[in-house]
């Protein structure tokens, strides 16, 4: 990086850039980073500077704005606090080896929040104004986006809320779309350790024909007592079964579950409750890549005795290794040494290599993100 600071002029929404240092060779724009402990993050909320709000009224979108207020002004009667009509993704940054910024999968989080909207009668926002919303947020916030090698990433959470006032039961006439990112550290602060699991039979987070497969709030506050209550035993969190039978393995509170059988496949549940999780998509592909046959079918629970390895997936973790699962009074174990299974640790580590740069990205799931100049 040379010294030669520039100020970077405001882009086409008049947004602040911030003070920026042309690299020798031109090209890449750099910003001074942050001053935080990037390797000892943890994996929560911390504030940046902007985050991004685009408001939907009389049938539209409008142009959005970033703003660096953390705090929203909502009518009493808005529809999110009411009757739940909220929605939100959660997806990463990385900066790469060559310092560049990309953003995994960033197309398909734009189609399953646009799909959540829908599913609980909220304006979808277009896949090209969420990319462009995204973009806009990290270029605003670029000395937070975590350097390469410090195991850190930039998470970015986007929601939507109903926020026009009805009180009878009815979808709001206004919302809003906003975007904040925050640089985290690993979700679990051991590391790349297996953890064990409680298989909950007296709660159900989502039912069949419900909201199990968006990706909306109150999908969490129903299962939040199951996985308060694991945790207080002792365990990582629970693991639900499906809700009609009680028969099947759905998915783990936050994440989607897979198992590695004794022949080498890569299973994992089909069911309509679940979400259809980016991570467990990703893996399919590198799971066929691998030879695992990868699978999505029922799982009836009592499989769980056979399997050789089994993880949680989701864009917080990547993978969870599952050391052992809890059902009844039997428990199924997967690590005896408190060490992560090769399968688990294979493609936990082919899919991080992508999303830093360091594998080839042969699928095209990085989204570079464009400079603000
Ligand atoms: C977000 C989420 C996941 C993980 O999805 P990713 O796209 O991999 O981050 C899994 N299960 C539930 C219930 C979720 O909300």
């Amino acid at each position: 990086m040379t010294k030669s600071a520039s100020i970077g002029s405001a882009n086409r929404y008049n947004e602040p850039v911030e003070k920026s240092f042309p690299q020798d060779g031109g090209g890449e724009v750099r910003v001074a980073k942050a001053n935080l402990d990037w390797a000892n993050l943890a994996f929560g909320y911390s504030k940046t500077d902007y985050n991004i709000r685009y408001f939907w009224k009389n049938g539209a979108w409008d142009q959005g704005r970033l703003t660096q207020d953390e705090t929203l002004d909502l009518h009493i009667a808005a529809t999110c606090l009411h009757y739940g009509q909220e929605c939100f993704e959660g997806l990463k940054a990385f900066e790469t080896r060559s310092g560049e910024t990309v953003v995994f999968r960033l197309d398909e989080n734009a189609r399953r929040l646009a799909r959540s909207c829908e599913k609980i009668h909220m304006p979808p926002v277009p896949e090209e104004l969420f990319c462009e919303a995204v973009y806009r947020v990290i270029n605003a916030n670029r000395r937070f986006v975590p350097p390469y090698g410090t195991g850190a990433s930039l998470y970015i959470r986007p929601i939507v809320i109903g926020t026009g006032p009805q009180i009878g039961v009815r979808p709001a006439t206004e919302y809003i779309f906003m975007v904040l990112v925050m640089p985290v550290g690993p979700y679990f602060k051991t590391g790349f350790k297996p953890v064990s699991l409680l298989i909950e039979e007296n709660v159900d987070r989502a039912a069949p024909l419900g909201v199990g497969d968006v990706k909306v709030g109150g999908n969490y506050a129903a299962g939040l007592r199951a996985s308060l209550d694991a945790k207080s035993k002792g365990y990582a969190d629970a693991l639900f079964l499906d809700t009609r039978e009680k028969k099947y393995i759905d998915e783990c509170a936050p994440a989607n579950f897979f198992a590695i059988t004794k022949d080498d496949q890569y299973v994992t549940p089909h069911s309509e409750s679940i979400l259809p999780s980016i991570t467990n998509k990703s893996l399919i592909t590198l799971a066929e890549d691998m030879g695992l046959r990868p699978q999505r079918r029922p799982i009836p629970v009592e499989e769980i005795f056979e399997f050789k390895e089994a993880g949680c997936c989701g864009t917080a973790a990547v993978i969870t290794p599952v050391g052992s699962i809890t059902y009844r009074d039997r428990k199924a174990v997967y690590s005896k040494d408190g060490q992560p299974g090769k399968i688990c640790t294979a493609l936990y580590n082919e899919l991080t290599a992508i999303q830093l740069g360091d594998a080839p990205d042969r699928y095209r799931w990085l989204f570079p993100v464009p400079q603000t100049k």
